[in-house]
């Protein structure tokens, strides 16, 4: 049987439904995220030409699995948009706090 992981309502789900999750997060993301400011930019530097975007997690993926918060990997409101440059800053920084991060 597949590994699964704990949300907080007590559910578990597998990392096949965790990966379809994220993608429909990250559509809905995109819909919200055009329809409140018109076209897609990094949020950390407020820049268009922080390329390319691409919505990283606030919470981890693997932080939000370990803590059985699995719902926050498809959570909308964990969701910020990030170009590379600024995307892997942030990495960075995260990766220097938990460096078990994966
Ligand atoms: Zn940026």
């Amino acid at each position: 049987m597949a590994n699964t992981y704990a949300c907080s309502d007590g559910t578990r789900v597998d990392q096949k439904t965790i990966d379809y999750r994220i993608k429909k997060a990250k559509a809905q993301k995109k819909i919200e995220f055009i329809d409140e400011h018109g076209y897609l930019f990094c949020e950390d530097c407020e820049r268009n030409d922080c390329k390319p975007i691409d919505a990283s997690h606030e919470v981890s993926v693997y932080e939000a699995k370990k803590t059985g918060r699995t719902e926050l990997c498809w959570s909308v409101e964990n969701l910020r948009y990030r170009g590379r440059p600024c995307h892997q800053r942030y990495d960075k920084l995260d990766v220097q706090f938990n460096p078990n991060r994966v």
